[in-house]
This record gives structure tokens, sequence and C-alpha cells, in this order.
């Protein structure tokens, strides 16, 4: 009798390459697929968020049923679900003879952790496969940070760029001369343009199943699920790929730090949810990209943003995330403590700017990147939230949410609480930033060109007052040197007066 393999398959592995499938015969393996409440509950995900992967991976069983696979699917909803992972894992050895488990590796400690005590936990025999779907293994990354002083992303992606070989000349160069175009990416966007939305993908009878479960399951999560709107098979998330391709991405360089009212997606490609969950691979969309580029259809300075999100930036996080370990999580270089607002979850506050960020966040599950850094974030690190709270509140309401790439993103670029491994400055701005790039302030009940007064915008003093908070730590950051100046030029009547403005503020939003 042949050797029984049984192979699970976690909810961000749905590609029909996983490394665990290679070689296997479906004859001889089990494929086990489990809905369960750890994994549902451990933050209050957004509704959208569980309905999307959810539907997503009843998607993918199906899909896997049809091309010959045995799978095994237990649903949330299942009398005898245990709850997690290594519980339906021990449910699925009383069910099936099974002489070995085979897994693709698990994206974050959390689950790795789980996974690595299987083999003494159930006496048989685990192997971990690496995940091909990174460029970089983890070893690769390795050997580019070990002796460096500083991991900037920008020499990590000129290494994935040659490594990849995707935009660079026959010489061996970057295309155009140039790795970086990001300088070209900063118009600000005006509401006459035309903009691209992506397709709304109308739920089919396993997604309304699933969206009626959550709904009396999950009903004291956040987040709505009226919009929902997310690709939920292989082939819807191509449709949307394509849809991006043709019609976002010529103008994603131009705008790509662009923020707008009313206008949630702007010239992105909402594909991050499939490629972090697997039903779209990473660098077959470069090559497409790549390949946009080269037959004339998209400018360079798109081409190249995009690449840079993905083989740049996307990489180097997941790098960041497995070299820094299952304690990156507590640093908080900033000391900041402040409890998280509760208009982050209401998005009811008169900042214009947060309540359409949050607002829409609420919504659709979705918020472009600017959106995350320079609003969200940037009030969060100038009025010193606790920047766990900060990392639980992206992790549950993003629909992209996975720990290896959220928690980078909000602890060390967002929140700088890892004193500068990934940011080489606080991404910290006054409201003048967000007056350039967007129309918000034009709608806002608060006067961005007042630092202090009735109606001044809270943007302008917290941000003084976050420099001056936080001197012992930030003052010698070379990057901070002209705002210290300014800082310091000022009039200690004016200094004074913005402290009191910051203070009053922030102990309104605590309710003092
Ligand atoms: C505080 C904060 C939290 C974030 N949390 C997440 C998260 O949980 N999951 C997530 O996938 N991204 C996260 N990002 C990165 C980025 O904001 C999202 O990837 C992007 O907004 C997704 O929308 P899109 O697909 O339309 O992206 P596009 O603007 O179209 O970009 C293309 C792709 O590039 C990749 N990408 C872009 N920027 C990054 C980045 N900084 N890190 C990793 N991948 C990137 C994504 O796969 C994205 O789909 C976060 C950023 C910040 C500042
Ligand atoms: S005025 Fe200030 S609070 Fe209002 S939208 Fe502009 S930056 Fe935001």
């Amino acid at each position: 009798m042949s050797e029984k393999i049984l192979i699970p398959i976690l909810g961000d592995q749905l590609s029909m390459d996983i490394s665990s499938l290679d070689g296997q015969n479906p004859d001889d393996c089990i494929l086990l697929m489990m809905e369960v409440e750890d994994e549902t509950t451990y933050v209050r995900h957004h509704k959208a968020k569980i309905a999307y992967i959810l539907s997503a991976m009843r998607h993918h069983a199906k899909a896997l049923a049809e091309r010959g696979w045995s799978v095994d699917y237990v649903k949330l909803t299942d009398p005898d679900n245990r709850g997690s992972f290594s519980g339906e894992i021990a449910r699925a050895l009383e069910r099936h003879r099974i002489d070995r488990i085979r897994i693709t590796e698990a994206g974050e400690w959390r689950v790795m952790a789980m996974i690595e005590n299987w083999e003494d936990q159930f006496a048989i025999p685990v192997s971990i496969c690496p995940d091909r779907r990174f460029i970089a293994t983890h070893q690769d990354f390795t050997n580019w940070a070990d002796g460096k002083k500083q991991l900037r992303m920008e020499y990590f992606y000129r290494e994935m760029r040659r490594t990849t070989g995707i935009l660079i000349d026959r010489d061996g160069k970057p295309e155009g001369g140039k790795w970086n175009y990001d300088s070209a990416n900063r118009k600000p966007a005006r509401g006459d343009l035309s903009i691209p939305q992506p397709i709304r993908f109308r739920p089919d009878a396993i997604t309304e199943q699933v969206l009626t479960m959550v709904a009396e399951e999950f009903s004291g999560h956040p987040g709505s699920l009226e919009q929902f709107h997310f690709a939920v098979t292989y082939e819807e998330a191509m449709r949307q790929k394509r849809k991006f391709l043709d019609e976002a991405l010529p103008r994603f360089g131009d705008y790509q730090d662009a923020l707008l009212s009313g206008e949630p997606f702007l010239w992105h490609s909402i594909l991050s949810p499939y490629i972090n969950s697997g039903l779209l691979d990473p660098l077959d969309l470069c090559h497409e990209v790549e390949q946009r580029y080269r037959d004339g259809d998209v400018p360079l300075n798109a081409a190249e943003g995009f690449i840079r999100q993905i083989i740049g930036w996307r990489e180097y996080i997941r790098g960041i995330y497995w070299r820094e370990g299952p304690d990156y999580v507590e640093r908080n270089f900033l000391k900041a403590k402040r409890p998280l607002p509760e208009f982050y979850y209401s998005g009811e506050t008169d900042m214009h700017c947060l309540s359409e960020a949050i607002g829409q966040t609420l919504d659709l599950a979705y918020a472009h990147h600017i959106q995350r850094l320079m609003i969200t974030g940037n009030f969060a690190l100038i009025a010193g939230l606790d920047p766990q709270a900060v990392h639980q509140w992206y992790l549950e309401v993003y629909a992209d949410a996975y720990e290896w790439v959220e928690l980078p993103n909000t602890l060390g670029m967002s929140q700088f609480a890892d004193g500068g491994i990934i940011a080489s400055k606080p991404y910290a701005s006054s409201g003048n930033y967000i007056h350039k790039m967007s129309d918000y302030c034009q709608k806002c009940h608060y006067d961005v060109t007042k630092r202090v007064g009735e109606n001044a915008c809270p943007f302008n003093a917290l941000y003084w007052d976050f420099l001056d908070r936080n001197q012992n730590r930030l003052a010698d950051n070379n990057r901070l040197a002209m705002p210290y100046r300014t800082w310091g030029k000022m009039d200690s009547q004016t200094r004074d007066d913005i402290r009191r403005q910051a203070k009053s503020f922030l102990d309104q939003l605590q309710g003092n």
C-alpha cells in the first residue's frame, strides 16, 4: 500500500503551484483545508476580510477537487470543529490513515510555531516546504543583510532587479539609466480626471452563503459587508489584474502618492488581497508589467514604480519580518502609549482626511498606501498612539493584512517603533503635505493654514509637538536636522502655544 500524505493548505496558500503539492500524486494525498475560529478571532478582523478569505478558500477547494485532488474541507460551522489548526490536524489524523504531513511554510511566526510542534505532538513525520511565491529565500535575505549597518530597501531592490533581470537592459544596467523613478511619481490628482474603477464582482451562491454566515457569526467585528466587491477565484482575480494593466497602470506612477475625496482606489491595482492569499503570482505580474512597458503601452515611471512595490518593498518587508523575529511586535522606540481613539472604528471625526481614509476602510477593507502611511499612520505617529494598538487595527481592517506584511509596514515604516530599521526617518508630517497631495483640506472643518487657535488643523501642532516630545530620541537623525532647526528658531511664546494646542487636542482625544 502506498504512503498516505496529509497536505494542509492554509487560507493564504490558495495557489495551484503551492510548493507542498510539488511532485505529489493526487492518489496518495489528502488536502486538508480548515476554517477555524482561532484564525478568524485572534484579532477582530473586518467582516469583509473574513468573507473574502473564506469564500476564496471554498472556491479554491472546488478548483482543486476539479483537478483530481481529494480535498477534506472543514467549515467553520461544522459542529465538531475544534477551532484551531492543531485541533483540526488531530481530528483529520483520526479520520484518515496518514503516514506523514507535508505543508508549505506558514507566513507568520505564530502559525509556524504551531506547525513545528506537530511532529512531536502527533508523532508523525512533518516536512515543511519553502514558500516559492517569493523571489528571495530567507537565506537570500540573510546573505544580503548580514554585515550591513543599514538595511535600506533601495539597495535590496537593486539586488532583486539583478536577480530577476526585470527592467535590466542588455548591458546589465537599469532600464532608462536609473534604478528608481520615484521623483516622477508625486503628482496630486484632480477630480476632473477620469479614474478607472476596479471590477465589483457579484457574489455567487458560495459567496452569498459565506456573507450570511459572517454577518451572523461576526456581527461584533468592525466593517461592513454591504459593499463586498472582491474577486474570490483565480479567474476573477485575473480579470481584475487585466483591468488594472489596461486602464490604471499607465498612470500608476504619476498619481502613486495622490489622495482625493470620494476616490478610494485612484490608479492603484487593488490586487494585494489576491497576491497575498495566493490567487495571483507576484513575479508573473511583474513580468506582465515589464512587457507592457516593452510594448510601449505604459511609461517607464509607471512600470518601474509598480515593479518596485512588489519585488522591492514586498520582498524586503517579508525579509525584515523573518529577520527581526517574533519579538519585533513589542518594539516601541518612541515609548508611545496613547490608546487608539474610537474614531478609528467609526470614521466619525471632523478631520476630513481621517474620516475619508477610515470611512472607506470600514466600507471596503481597503485604503491605498498613502492613506495608510500619511493619513491614519501619520496621525497615529504624531499623536503618540501605542504602536501595538495601531498594529492591531491595521491587521484587523485590511483585506490584505497578514502579519508578515502588515507588521513591518505599520510598526517599522509607519510608526518608527523599530528605531529606524526600515525608515531612515519617521513618516511624520504636518497638514501641509496632506494639503499639497489632496483636496481633503478644502472640505475640512479645520483650517490647514493655522497652527494654533480654535479651528487650527490638528496635524500642525501635533507635528511640532511630536518633534519636541521626541527630541532626545530623534534630534541626532540627520534627516530631521532641518525641522529641528526650524523648531529651534521659533520664539518661546510660539513654541509654548503649539505645545498647549497639541496638549489640549490630545486631552480631548482621550476624553480628559
Ligand atoms: C501602515 C501600513 C500598513 C500596511 N499593511 C499592509 C498589509 O497588511 N498588507 C499588504 O499587502 N500591504 C500593506 N501595506 C502596503 C500597501 O499599503 C498595500 O500593499 C497597498 O496599499 C495595497 O493596495 P494595492 O494592491 O492597490 O497596491 P498598489 O499601490 O497597486 O501596489 C502594488 C502592489 O505592491 C505591493 N506593495 C506595495 N507597497 C507595499 C509595501 N509597503 N509592502 C508590501 N507590499 C507592498 C502590494 O502587493 C500591492 O498590491 C501597508 C502599508 C502601510 C503604510
Ligand atoms: S485641514 Fe488638517 S485635518 Fe483637515 S483634512 Fe487637512 S490635514 Fe486633515
